[in-house]
């Protein structure tokens, strides 16, 4: 058997314990990869002095699939995010972050099964901003004044929200042939076209353009505000959501809670030549080391993962395991019982199962 050659990115924070359970899951399943570590976040700044090392994104670059963890980023100051960084680098445009619920898991609902699919390069996460009383602000505000007749205060700062039809077009095919390929039956466009004419307007415009091209699944749109308070009465309506960058992250975190949290949330970053499979959560600092956390989002997208290698029976096997351990109720973390054990443990039991599955 040939060894899939994989970027291996612990990350920072809880990052490295969670991504030691998704690698050691991987080996459980039988399929053979060669890991090749690489640094990002606090230790790779310790390092070379960069949250995000040359070396990390060429490593990618040659094997073309990561796994990573979570990478901590600075609120307000400080680098601009590592993941960011990543997608638009590696212009892996789609966000597949899916949110169902397992047997064992407390929710208020019965039935949730809901794909996000974000568009993942530009919006309000295009990087392009305006400090207040800066040069090029002053120059932005008299440019705003004299095309749009609008007087900004020069203590305003500013965020550009770029949205292209180019980039709403293929996230909105993406999600399509995404419902498609997964026997998903509708499509919910959400957006803020009533307010933001122009930029959301364009994504949903570019989205109903692509519905037209798959008559055989539903498409339907929501206006953001609306959509969330849909969303948490009654979420068994939805099915595939496809959400420009920033609607799209808060909605999948949203989902996240809606199904247990986002200790059981996976996602996939998806471009056209490279991926990168990841968990929905952050670094969560304040559990760092403590054996606490719950792997069981970190596992998920390494079983995302091997679906992607084409490897189906070894992606079923640790989903199955996944499900087993969690529906035992016994060897599970903090975020699902309240007599829980660590990371470590939890890990295990689902590696046990991997095993037997196989
Ligand atoms: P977070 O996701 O790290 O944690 C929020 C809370 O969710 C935690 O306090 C914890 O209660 C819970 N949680 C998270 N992961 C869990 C798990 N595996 N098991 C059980 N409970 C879990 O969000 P945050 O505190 O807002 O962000 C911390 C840092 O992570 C920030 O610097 C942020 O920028 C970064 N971040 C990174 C990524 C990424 O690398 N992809 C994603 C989100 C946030």
């Amino acid at each position: 058997m040939t060894a899939y050659d994989i970027t291996l990115i612990p990350g920072d924070g809880v990052g490295p314990e969670v991504i030691d359970s998704a690698a050691r899951c991987v080996e459980a399943s039988g399929v053979a990869i060669n890991w090749d570590v690489q640094m990002a976040g606090d230790e790779a700044i310790k390092k070379y002095k960069t949250p995000l090392p040359r070396y990390t994104i060429d490593s990618i670059k040659k094997n073309k699939i990561a796994l990573k963890g979570p990478v901590t980023t600075p609120v307000g100051t400080g680098f601009r995010s590592v993941n960011v960084a990543l997608r638009q680098s590696l212009d892996l445009f789609a966000n597949i972050r899916p949110a169902k619920i397992y047997p064992g898991i407390k929710t208020s609902y019965k039935k949730v099964d809901v794909v996000v699919i974000r568009e993942n390069t530009e919006d309000l996460y295009s990087g392009i901003e305006f400090a207040n009383r800066s040069k090029e602000l002053r120059q932005l505000i008299a440019l705003i004044y004299k095309t749009k007749n609008v007087k900004l205060r020069v203590d305003t700062s500013i965020s550009i929200k770029a949205i292209s039809h180019h980039a709403s077009k293929r996230i909105a095919k993406f999600a399509f042939d995404y419902a498609k390929s997964h026997k998903r039956k509708k499509v919910t466009a959400v957006h803020k076209a009533n307010i933001m004419k122009f930029s959301d307007g364009l994504f949903l415009s570019s989205a109903r353009y692509v519905a037209k091209r798959y008559p055989k699944i539903e498409f339907e749109d929501r206006i953001i505000d609306n959509f969330c308070m849909q969303l948490v009465q009654e979420p068994s309506q939805f099915d595939v959501v496809l959400a420009p960058n920033l609607y799209g992250d808060i909605i999948s975190d949203l989902c996240a809670g809606l199904v247990g949290g986002l200790g059981i949330s996976p996602s996939a970053n998806i471009g056209n030549k490279y991926a990168i499979f990841e968990p929905v959560h952050g670094s969560a600092p304040k559990y760092a080391g403590k054996d606490k956390v719950n792997p069981t989002a970190a596992i998920l997208s390494a079983a995302v993962m091997l679906k992607y290698l084409g490897e189906d029976d070894a992606a079923d096997a640790v989903e199955k395991a996944v499900k087993k351990v969690i529906s035992g109720g016994k060897y599970v973390t903090y975020d699902i019982s309240k007599k829980p054990v660590g990371t470590k443990r939890m890990t295990e039991e689902i590696i046990k199962y991997v095993r037997k599955c196989r």
